[in-house]
């Protein structure tokens, strides 16, 4: 019996996991260094804590949950997202008494059963970002920033945010009847599903990818026309601080409405060329009433997520450039060899790795060293050494040894290997990995 990982959900294998490791990485050290802090929840939360966040009439809770009884009989889910288990999180361990803007950022797979395609696979991953304690519109200007700034920094240049504000709950209700009353008139030509949303939550015909429906909504009223003046005002600021302070580049995008019910006021996605119109790399918005709806404080919050498989689709081949460690093969031959090779093995990863760090600090995997320690030939372990893919090769044996020498053979440029004293070894191979 052989055994397949589940459909949709797939392995991250040794071969591809380096790209994920640096992504994650630069997320962690961006985000860190402006202030926010990891928060890990469980992937999985009482069912409640999603249908009545993101909203019972959502596809995402009415089709795409991974939903079971477990077996005391409680609906439980696997997330789908990771803004409402941080609020249940932030509520139930009362964050707001720690901080009054708490920054919170999360790293980890989510689950939605959608049907598989490329980008879509049923256990994704998000690298998220929320402030949780505050309404003003710095904040929300702040998060797009930061959204931005990681795109840019994982090396993408061509991807486009979209902005658009769905005003205060009283808005949203307001807008709603009015959509409603417009869309009436033209029921007949709405897709079944629309017809069905249209009396349970029709801003979510705006969603609709159906060419009838998308033909209906584009002469629909706007949202962003129908905000009250404290909304408008906010959405103003936002939009003169992104351009202002940090000089993010957007474009209003006056249909979008994203399909969770908690937002409220901002909204934003960020779609790039290299995913086809339906995908976007991320997005997220404010949602101002969910902290005290899951029975905390009254404040507010704005985050976004991005999904870490879209931007490996957006990156290319650009994906394989994450820093990818360089392989320092140290070939033995005799029993001192082993110990002399054992020595500069740790001298090369503390030079060039910082690694045991003397201070605490992150360190950089620049390099990787493998040594043998098996009595082949040498030529057996150069063979090994190639099929591992070693940049450089590092060969002692106890006659070199004697003479403090080691010989280093550069498996990138194919010239023939050399002798050097022991002492420039480190130095050496840095120089050939382009570190110093
Ligand atoms: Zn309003
Ligand atoms: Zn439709």
């Amino acid at each position: 019996m052989m055994y397949k990982s589940i459909r949709g959900m797939e392995d991250i294998l040794p071969g591809g996991i380096r790209a994920w490791q640096s992504l994650e990485r630069i997320a962690r050290i961006e985000l860190e260094s402006n202030g926010y802090s990891e928060i890990r929840t469980p992937i999985l939360e009482e069912t409640a804590v999603f249908s009545r966040s993101i909203g019972d009439t959502t596809d995402i809770v009415t089709k795409e949950m991974y939903t079971f009884v477990d077996k005391k009989g409680r609906g439980l889910s696997l997330r789908p997202e990771g803004t409402a288990p941080i609020v249940r999180a932030y509520v139930e361990h009362s964050l707001h008494r720690i901080s009054n803007q708490s920054r919170l950022y999360y790293i980890g797979p989510m689950f939605r059963s959608e049907r598989p395609q490329k980008g879509r696979s049923r256990q994704f991953h998000q690298i998220g970002a929320e402030i949780i304690g505050s309404s003003e519109p710095q904040m929300d200007a702040e998060i797009i920033a930061r959204l931005s700034d990681l795109l840019k920094l994982f090396g993408l240049e061509a991807f486009q945010i979209k902005l658009n504000s769905l005003g205060c709950k009283d808005d949203k209700d307001k807008f709603s009847g009015k959509l409603k009353n417009y869309l009436k008139g033209k029921k007949n030509k709405l897709c079944a599903d629309c017809n069905n949303r249209l009396e349970k939550n029709c801003l979510r015909v705006l969603d609709c990818k159906n060419e009838e429906c998308v033909k209906i909504v584009k002469d629909s009223p706007d949202i962003a026309d129908n905000l009250c003046g404290r909304c408008g005002e906010h959405f103003g600021k936002v939009k003169m601080m992104l351009e202002s302070y940090f000089g993010v580049q957007f474009v209003e995008s006056k249909k979008m409405v994203r399909g969770l019910d908690y937002y409220t006021g901002t909204v934003f996605e960020v779609t790039h060329p290299d995913l086809g119109g339906q995908d976007a790399l991320g997005g997220g918005g404010r949602y101002d009433n969910l902290v005290k709806e899951f029975g905390g404080p009254n404040v507010g919050a704005v985050g976004f997520a991005i999904g870490i498989e879209r931007v490996f689709i957006a990156l290319g081949d650009k994906k394989d450039l994450f820093g990818s460690p360089g392989l320092v093969y140290i070939a033995t031959l005799g029993g001192d060899a082993k110990i002399k090779g054992r020595k500069l093995a740790e001298e090369l990863r503390l030079r060039w790795n910082g690694f045991p760090p003397p201070d605490g600090r992150l360190y950089n995997l620049n390099v990787v060293t493998l040594l043998d320690w098996t009595d082949a030939s040498l030529r057996s372990q150069m063979r090994s050494a190639d099929r591992n893919g070693a940049r450089v090769v590092i060969i002692l044996g106890d006659d070199e040894i004697k003479q403090n020498k080691a010989a280093i053979k550069d498996m990138e440029n194919k010239e023939p290997q050399f002798l050097i004293d022991i002492g420039s070894v480190v130095d050496e191979v840095g120089k050939r990995m382009g570190l110093c």
